[in-house]
């Protein structure tokens, strides 16, 4: 994925959504449990949540944020 994710390309709910155009999205997947909290395709980059997980490695297919 091109560009910043932020703390989504780092989340534990995080899914890369590759669409039939060949474009990446992520997907929240706390969207599911409350979308009133959580948007379905968050807005990049996302610098605060209060959902964040962390995960070891990154979501699949979306690359890791280097800023800090
Ligand atoms: S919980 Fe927050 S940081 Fe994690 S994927 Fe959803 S919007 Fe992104």
């Amino acid at each position: 994925m091109a560009g910043d994710t932020g703390l989504c390309g780092m989340c534990a709910w995080a899914d890369a959504v590759r669409s039939a155009h060949g474009s990446v999205f992520l997907r929240c997947r706390r969207s599911e449990a409350e979308p009133e909290r959580f948007a379905k395709y968050p807005r990049l980059p996302r610098l605060e949540c209060e959902g964040f997980e962390a995960v070891r490695k990154p979501a699949e297919g979306i690359e890791p944020s280097t800023s800090h």
